[in-house]
């Protein structure tokens, strides 16, 4: 396996195929020295290099673990060195823009199946990932539509090697994927952003008190605010489409949120509360919520927050 760009995502996927058993030997492929140093003192890898080329030349199943804007040119750093028959997939949060460029890059000897693990955290970098990240999560899969046998031969591969490491495959459309995950991950990172950009621009509400009084509610949305600014630059940039669609519901949902609480419509105030709670009730009997039991409730990285 070769794994490009090895920060949370990319180190988990390693630690969690090798204490699967899941893979042989593992490369990784990193711009940052600072990354390559604490990959290699991490031990995990047998060869750590500033090459893609190199990184995947001998690689049956290449994950590229990059922010979604930098797999294009990572993929084209790549492409030349792919093995016929090679399996390119990524873990990338976005999946239309994704695969587009992923299969822009490659050769058509290779077979590209974009994937997305719904699992994370807001800390970023190789030190930032463990095992059992993907323990009882879902991964998303978005395979193009291709009739060869060896295609669909693949995906099942790909899709064993998630298993492997503890999560659940789904099958999915890649709009459908980018539709989806602007409602349950993106606009909730824009809203967390939005919301402590305001907090810290109020001039009443300085900086100190900010710290000082918040409550749960605040709390959790500075820790999501918290995360990789490059990681989520990209996001919003690459599924511009979707985030705007989804904005557009938002900002008419929160206009007659404003108009009830204006003219004093309490209970459709309290309807709209009681079925939300059915919504995280819903959750977490899905087991989809790290406050109930799971293998990284113990880690920061696994603390709740939507998972991009
Ligand atoms: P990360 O911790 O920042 O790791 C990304 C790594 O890739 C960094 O070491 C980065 O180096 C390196 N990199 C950047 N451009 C590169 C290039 N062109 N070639 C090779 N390496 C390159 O990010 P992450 O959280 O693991 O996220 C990686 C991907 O997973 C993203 O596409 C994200 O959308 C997706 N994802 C993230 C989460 C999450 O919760 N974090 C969850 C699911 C999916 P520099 O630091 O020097 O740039």
């Amino acid at each position: 396996m070769a794994v490009i760009g090895c920060g949370l995502i990319g180190s988990s996927v390693i630690r969690a195929a090798r204490a699967a058993g899941a893979v042989g030997s593992v490369a990784v492929g990193e711009t940052s020295p600072a990354h390559r140093a604490q990959i290699t003192a991490l031990g995990y890898a047998d060869l750590v290099t500033g090459d893609m080329a190199e990184a995947v030349a001998d690689a049956d199943l290449v994950v590229f673990a990059v922010p979604v804007l930098a797999m294009g040119p990572a993929a084209n750093a790549a492409a030349a060195a792919l093995k016929p028959g090679a399996t390119v997939t990524d873990v990338g949060s976005v999946k239309v823009s994704v695969g587009d460029a992923l299969r822009a890059a490659v050769p058509a000897s290779v077979y590209v199946i974009p994937g997305h693990p719904i699992a994370g955290s807001e800390q970023s970098g190789p030190a930032a990932g463990f095992a059992e990240l993907f323990q009882g999560r879902w991964v998303i899969l978005t395979p193009q539509v291709d009739d060869r046998t060896e295609y669909a031969d693949a995906v099942r591969q790909l899709s064993d090697f998630w298993t492997a490491l503890g999560a659940q495959v789904d099958i999915m459309d890649a709009a459908h994927h980018d539709l989806v995950l602007a409602v349950t991950s993106h606009l909730p990172h824009l809203i967390a952003y939005n919301i402590v950009g305001t907090a810290a621009d109020m001039e009443e509400v300085t900086r100190a008190e900010v710290m000082k009084y918040s409550a749960g509610g605040f709390r959790d949305f500075t820790r999501i605010a918290a995360s990789d600014p490059t990681m989520w630059r990209d996001i919003f940039l690459a599924n511009k489409d979707a985030v705007l669609e989804i904005l557009g519901r938002f900002t008419e949902d929160l206009q007659a949120l404003s108009r009830s609480i204006r003219w004093g419509e309490g209970d459709k105030l309290f309807e709209l509360f009681s079925r939300t709670r059915d919504i995280r009730q819903g959750i977490v009997a899905a087991g989809q919520d790290s406050a109930e039991p799971n293998f990284g409730r113990d880690r920061p990285a696994s603390d709740g927050a939507p998972k991009p």
